[in-house]
């Protein structure tokens, strides 16, 4: 029934954007914000600042990120993914916003993706901004100890993520406020809708005058302002969106 719904409207709209949160990724394995015994709950996440200023900070952010690297790295997109990577490749839908740091939508083949909390999949240089892929950086720390630094300055690495006390990105912030803004249905899926500003972008939506729809399985404080709400499983629910959209497309009217 609902999931009919949101697919109704997906045909009928000229501009669709998906909003994630971690929510879409717990049936590929990565537990959410809040899950007890996800790799939140281990240790206290080091603060942008003390990164930039002490090593022994950096040894510490290190050994958390390589702990973590593993459930990433080895995690595979689910349904989820799936649906939003063949929604855009049908046109159905413009893009991808996600708070997500684990690379997943553009593992399913999703390519119009903003990530607003960065990638955990890339390492940054602090001075330079050269990237790299993490995987052989967080080998590299776990057979040394030594927080690694950039092969073309020596400043800092780090993984690409924006860590706490450290600002978003002007540019992809930019970028998200443009695609909420000028979308006439926005899906936000698998976000508490908690964490600001990303969690702002459904309002913005909403304000200039797009159909706001939520997909969550916990109530979010968002849902007063939403034109449907659909509770339960993430996955269920994209697929069942899924079937009812390809069954319009056969059924159309041409
Ligand atoms: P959150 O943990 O605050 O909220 C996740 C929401 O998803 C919850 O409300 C929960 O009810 C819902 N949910 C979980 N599994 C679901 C499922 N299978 N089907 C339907 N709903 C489901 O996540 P958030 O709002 O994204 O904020 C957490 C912050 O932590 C983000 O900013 C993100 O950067 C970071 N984070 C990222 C990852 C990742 O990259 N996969 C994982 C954990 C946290
Ligand atoms: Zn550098």
């Amino acid at each position: 029934m609902m999931p009919e719904q949101l697919a109704r409207w997906i045909a009928e709209s000229e501009m669709t954007i998906a909003f994630t949160g971690a929510g879409i990724s717990t049936e590929s394995g990565i537990p959410d914000f809040r899950s007890p015994g996800g790799i939140w709950d281990n240790a206290q996440p080091v603060d942008f600042s003390d990164f930039v200023a002490s090593e022994e900070s950096r040894i510490e952010y290190w050994r958390q990120k390589s702990a973590a690297h593993s459930e990433y790295s080895g995690a595979k997109p689910n349904v989820g993914h799936q649906v939003l990577a063949r929604w855009e490749q049908q046109g159905q839908l413009a893009g991808v916003i996600t708070q997500n740091i684990d690379g997943l939508h553009q593992a399913a083949g999703s390519h119009e993706v903003l990530e607003i909390h960065g990638t955990a999949r890339e390492v940054s240089c602090l001075d330079c901004g050269w990237r790299d892929d993490a995987s052989s950086w967080v080998t590299q720390f776990q057979e040394t100890g030594v927080p690694p630094r950039c092969t073309e300055c020596s400043g800092p690495l780090k993984h690409a993520t924006i860590s706490f006390g450290q600002n978003l990105d002007a540019d992809v912030l930019r970028k998200c406020a443009t695609w909420a803004g000028s979308c006439d249905l926005f899906v936000a899926m698998g976000s508490s809708l908690v964490v600001h500003p990303a969690a702002g972008l459904p309002e913005i939506a909403k304000q200039y005058g797009a159909r706001l729809v939520i997909i969550n399985r916990d109530a979010t404080p968002y849902d007063k302002l939403a034109d449907l709400v659909i509770p339960g499983s993430l996955g269920e629910s994209l697929q069942a969106a899924d079937d009812c959209l390809q069954g319009l497309g056969e059924g159309g009217d041409e």
